[in-house]
């Protein structure tokens, strides 16, 4: 069976010489082996981190081991009596192989009555639940209050901004396209959008968020969130949750100081990581999978098909090729 290695590590913005196709052969199964053949791969913007040789809060990835990340499988054969032929799991950290052989500890069966299962690695699983999290926890939005979300036409930020919006705010996204702009205002019911590549940023979100800004959830950190800066009101609340404009950066980034603003208006930050609320997650899942269910919740999917394409899907990520979650199915 194929599978892609991690090849190289790259400086700055990747390409696919990072990435090996490699032809393998599946080991017999042990007692506690599980036999899986993947569906659906996830691409996520936090790989990228993973791929540098230095301490986080996942370990790199290893050179001239399988890529890896969260795949939704078909078990093909199983010696651990949790799983049959023919269930559907999910894992966090599985590897980029077409099939392979794995411990049942590794994985998780899926509610696929639930909702379809790529969702498991889009709204009904981690980025989801990071949504959930981040904007109740820490941005503890009100009913009127105005919600700022960038990266918003992403797999994080289309939950972000309809749970504010269920929530009571005025919610304002921030995106790069104007596809995704429109998208925003008309299907997902954002009261406004901005397309961060207009020139003069921080006076179209001053225009979009005439109160002023009570909730910021920052994905992309970088000149989109310098700008959002300038709107923030007394006691405003940021989740801090990715900062995808950095993570090619080859040199330190850099931008206005922040700290007297946030001293003068009494801003509280808060970085997060999903995995922090790991006892939570049923929670999360509470919440979120009814309201995909009665379709309160929408949610959208970017499907690049054939395995061969994960490479390119990762890497679409940080030009913003996708709308919703970027998914590979197999
Ligand atoms: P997305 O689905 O939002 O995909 C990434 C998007 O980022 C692209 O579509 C693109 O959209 C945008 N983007 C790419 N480069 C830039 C740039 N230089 N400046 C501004 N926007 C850019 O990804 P996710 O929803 O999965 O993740 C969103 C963020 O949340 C990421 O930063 C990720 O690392 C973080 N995250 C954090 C977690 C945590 O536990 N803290 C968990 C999950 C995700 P556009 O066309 O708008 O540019």
């Amino acid at each position: 069976v194929k599978q892609i290695t991690f090849a190289a590590r790259p400086s700055g913005l990747p390409d696919v010489s990072v990435f090996r196709f490699d032809e393998v052969e599946l080991p017999p199964l042990q007692e506690g082996d599980v036999h899986l053949k993947g569906l659906y791969y996830s691409v996520d913007p936090y790989m990228r981190g993973r791929m540098n040789d230095v301490k986080s809060y996942s370990p790199p990835f290893r050179l001239e081991q399988p890529m890896e990340g969260g795949v939704v499988a078909e078990v093909v054969e199983s010696k651990d009596s949790r799983f049959r032929p023919g269930d559907t799991v999910l894992g966090p950290y599985l590897p980029w192989a077409q099939e392979f052989v794995i411990g049942g500890d590794k994985f998780q069966k899926i509610d696929t009555s639930l909702a379809p299962p790529s969702y498991f690695l889009g709204i009904l699983g981690m980025p989801g639940l990071t949504a959930y999290f981040g904007l109740l926890d820490i941005g503890k939005p009100k009913a009127g209050e105005t919600l700022v979300v960038s990266g918003a036409a992403g797999a994080v930020g289309l939950v972000v901004g309809q749970l504010g919006k269920q929530l009571g705010c005025r919610v304002v996204g921030i995106a790069g396209t104007d596809d995704k702009i429109r998208m925003l205002k008309e299907e997902y019911g954002f009261d406004e959008a901005v397309n961060y590549h207009t020139p003069d940023l921080a006076a179209e979100i001053g225009k979009a968020c005439p109160d002023g800004i009570d909730i910021y959830f920052d994905n992309v950190g970088g000149k989109v969130t310098d700008a959002v800066f300038k709107h923030l009101n007394f006691f405003a609340r940021i989740p801090l949750c990715g900062q995808i404009s950095s993570y090619n950066a080859t040199s330190e980034p850099v931008g206005p100081r922040i700290q007297p603003v946030m001293l003068t208006l009494s801003i509280l930050m808060q970085g997060f990581i999903v995995r922090n609320y790991g006892a939570r997650f049923a929670e999360g899942i509470q919440y979120l999978a009814p309201l995909v269910k009665s379709g309160k919740l929408k949610f959208t999917e970017t499907v690049v098909e054939g395995f061969e394409k994960l490479p390119d899907a990762l890497l679409g990520l940080f030009a913003g090729k996708n709308t919703g979650k970027m998914i590979v199915k197999a």
